[in-house]
């Protein structure tokens, strides 16, 4: 896949599944915008993005954050001239049994994934429409097709990006923008290495290929539904999870 010409803004691009993606379009050609809401972890990446011989920009932000994310969009386009390619990947997760968890962390599970993907999406569609070329790629997780014990808050919000995947796909399929999410199984991170390790051991247990995924696993789908290749493909959700479902 060649993505020389492309910029891509990666969100939550310091660590895991986003560094991944930042390296692998890095690697196909595209130059690359790395949010974080660390500094030092976006600036790192970049680090490893220039090494590549790509334009990197480092931008720290809170993709919750609608101000924060409309600065960092006009550092993005000032610097880079547009944004081709949009992955929202940035989240966090924290285990709680329902009836323990609080409002706020009820509201920030929603603040970070659906308001971090719709404060990002809104901020840069509007240039993608008027080049009438874009791809935007949301990640999700099984928890959001599946649910999750311990996790309502989180299925609850990787489901909505779901239905904003699907809806937004409808409407800007004839402006030559692909609108796709991707449902990871387990996946070696920090994020995801933060659950019990009896929960840890019970995923990797009944996954079919019998062990985690790699963050780079998730960086290649991203990358096909990046591609020139993949225009066909939109409203989709593709599940790089070792057939834990199917
Ligand atoms: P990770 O912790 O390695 O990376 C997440 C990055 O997002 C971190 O660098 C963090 O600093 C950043 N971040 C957190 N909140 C942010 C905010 N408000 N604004 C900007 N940046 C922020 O975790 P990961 O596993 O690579 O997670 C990436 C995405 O994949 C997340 O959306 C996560 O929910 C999803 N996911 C992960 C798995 C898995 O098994 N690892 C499975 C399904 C879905």
């Amino acid at each position: 896949m060649d993505m020389s010409g492309k910029v891509a803004l990666i969100t939550g691009g310091g660590s895991g599944i986003g560094r991944a993606t930042a390296l692998v379009l890095a690697q196909a050609g595209a130059d690359i915008i790395v949010n974080d809401i660390s500094p030092e972890k976006a600036e790192g990446v970049a680090g490893e993005v220039a090494d590549l011989g790509r334009q990197a920009l480092p931008i720290a932000a809170d993709v919750a954050d609608h101000t924060s994310v409309n600065t960092m969009i006009n550092q993005a386009l000032s610097n880079l001239k547009k944004v081709d390619i949009l992955v929202n990947n940035a989240g966090i997760g924290v285990e709680v049994p329902f009836h323990q968890m609080t409002k706020a962390e009820w509201d920030q599970m929603f603040a970070v994934h659906i308001g971090g993907t719709f404060n990002c999406t809104h901020g840069l569609v509007q240039q993608m429409i008027d080049r009438g070329w874009g791809r935007i790629i949301s990640i999700s997780s099984g928890a959001g097709l599946m649910g999750e014990a311990g996790l309502v808050h989180y299925s609850a919000a990787k489901a909505a990006i779901l239905g904003f995947t699907k809806a937004l796909a409808r409407e800007l399929a004839s402006h030559g923008i692909t609108v796709n999410a991707v449902a990871p199984g387990l996946i070696d991170t920090p994020l995801a290495r933060s659950i019990q390790p009896e929960t840890w051991e019970k995923f990797v247990k009944i996954t079919p290929v019998g062990h985690e995924g790699r963050p780079e696993d998730i960086a290649h789908a991203c990358a096909y539904l990046a591609s020139e290749e993949a225009s066909f493909v939109t409203g989709q959700t593709i599940s790089p999870n070792g057939g834990i479902w199917m």
